[in-house]
């Protein structure tokens, strides 16, 4: 008898706990919930709120340092979100790197805000995994009790939609749902509906910000950057469009078109220059592309079609690109590479990347990611992670770009590192194309950082 009780008491453990965490998992946590839900809508007098805690960076942690560091990270969180509960809370693994938690007995707003910040608290503390000092942060949305939920699932979606508001806030931060956000992600449908439709429309249009030769602070090329024309929304920054783009897969021919337009582009301010003048373009190129086959024959393609020479196109790729596709992101690199095509790492220093990767790929430039360069008149420890970098760059035979300089001391200090080229409002925000034409017809190469964004 006790024998097939105990089979039976672990069976029950395997079918509504979390095997990793030891948490109740999915199915034990919905059914607690609806439990809830039903004793609410009977008697009223449960009122309890529901958060969604979602961990940001977890799969780059996955990606970069792997599994078994991963499953430490989950392990440590459930750990530490348990610490912050009382005892009659539920707290949940939901699944990846998602957990939940159910505080009963709870309807003032404010200690439920006070505990999401405890939470964001804890988990922002750094963990010390192995031989890993880790930091990471969690985005949480929060839902309360109420009359017109009926179903656990509608208090999940609700939660759900709190939480990706959290996550466009900033990440380690918390929101509560409100109806306002309902009508947001509706917006959203309809951004990314529009989205669909654009890319063969004229809505999108680029701007070109100029990259300077620091050394005699000529332009040497430009950045191309997306910018969408809504025709009732007005102008629309990337920030807001590129993550529904990335999340639907619409970046792929959203790049391919920035990729056309900005050889077409190169191609026509190219004409008017002297022949020894050659000036590049940079175009940003999304992770997406690399879990796909034809990049390369398409960016093939474009370079025939346009008739710009190899060189001139640059690729800005993403240090997460290589971490999350490193088979295919070495093939795709070194096929466009054979194509004579620069590659660019973009917002360097702010992935999880190991510095081991490197070498191991054909890379022509480093950008050093804007946030070093911002208080480097003001912070020494910046600068001496900005010369790494560049020292970095350098013995692997790169060269560097400062991204954002914005001030004289900021362009001083990069100078004195020996970084190559600069890139910032100092010079020149991204102008449009109308503006480069005007540039390029009074030949003013050497920009003074008096020109103004359209
Ligand atoms: P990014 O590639 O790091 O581009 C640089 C961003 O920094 C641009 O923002 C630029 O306007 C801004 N910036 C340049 N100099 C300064 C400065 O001195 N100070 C400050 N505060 N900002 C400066 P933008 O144009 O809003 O683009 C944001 C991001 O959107 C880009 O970051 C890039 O990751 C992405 N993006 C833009 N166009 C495309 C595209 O065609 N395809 C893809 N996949 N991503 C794109
Ligand atoms: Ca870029
Ligand atoms: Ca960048």
């Amino acid at each position: 008898m006790t024998e097939r009780l105990k089979t039976n008491q672990q069976l029950f453990h395997h079918a509504y706990y979390d095997s990793l965490t030891n948490l109740p998992n999915r199915e034990l946590f919905m059914d607690r919930l609806q439990h809830l839900i039903n004793l609410n809508q009977r008697y009223g007098s449960h009122p309890f709120a529901l958060l969604f805690v979602d961990l940001d960076r977890f799969k780059m942690v996955n990606d970069s340092l792997g599994h078994p560091v991963g499953d430490q990270l989950l392990i440590a969180t459930a750990k530490r979100l348990q610490e912050c509960l009382r005892p009659t809370d539920t707290v949940a693994r939901f699944g990846g790197d998602e957990f939940a938690i159910l505080l009963e007995q709870i309807s003032d707003i404010n200690s439920i805000c006070t505990l999401a910040e405890r939470i964001n608290r804890e988990l922002g503390a750094p963990y010390e995994l192995g031989n890993y000092d880790l930091f990471n942060s969690a985005s949480i949305g929060i839902v309360q009790s109420h009359s017109r939920y009926d179903l656990a699932e509608e208090l999940i979606r609700d939660a759900d939609i709190a939480m990706y508001q959290a996550k466009t806030n900033g990440k380690g931060c918390y929101a509560v749902f409100d109806a306002a956000m309902h009508t947001q992600v509706k917006g959203q449908l309809t951004l990314e509906n529009d989205l669909r439709r654009v890319i063969t429309d004229q809505q999108l249009t680029l701007h070109y910000q100029p990259i300077v030769s620091l050394h005699d602070q000529e332009i040497v090329g430009f950045e191309a950057l997306a910018r969408w024309q809504h025709p009732e929304r007005g102008l629309i920054p990337p920030g807001m469009f590129i993550p529904i783009a990335e999340e639907t897969g619409l970046v792929v021919p959203l790049d391919l078109w920035a990729i056309r337009k900005a050889c077409q582009q190169l191609q026509r301010w190219q004409a008017q220059l002297p022949p020894d003048r050659r000036l590049g373009i940079s175009v940003n190129l999304s992770s997406r592309h690399f879990s796909r086959p034809d990049l390369v024959e398409q960016i093939g393609k474009i370079l025939k079609d346009t008739g710009v020479t190899t060189s001139g196109l640059k690729l800005e790729i993403t240090e997460s690109a290589l971490i999350e596709n490193p088979e295919s992101a070495a093939q795709i690199l070194s096929e466009l590479k054979a194509l004579g095509l620069r590659i660019y790492i973009d917002d360097f220093g702010t992935g999880y990347s190991s510095l081991s990767y490197l070498h191991k790929y054909d890379i022509d430039t480093l950008k050093v990611d804007r946030s070093f360069i911002q208080y480097l008149d003001r912070n020494a420890d910046r600068l001496e992670i900005v010369r790494t970098i560049v020292v970095l760059a350098h013995t692997l035979k790169m060269d560097a770009i400062a991204e954002g300089i914005e001030t004289t001391e900021q362009l001083a200090a990069v100078q004195s590192l020996g970084c190559e080229y600069g890139q910032g409002y100092y010079f020149s925000p991204p102008l449009t194309q109308a503006q480069v034409d005007t540039l390029m017809q009074d030949q003013t190469f050497t920009i003074l950082g008096n020109l103004k964004e359209n």
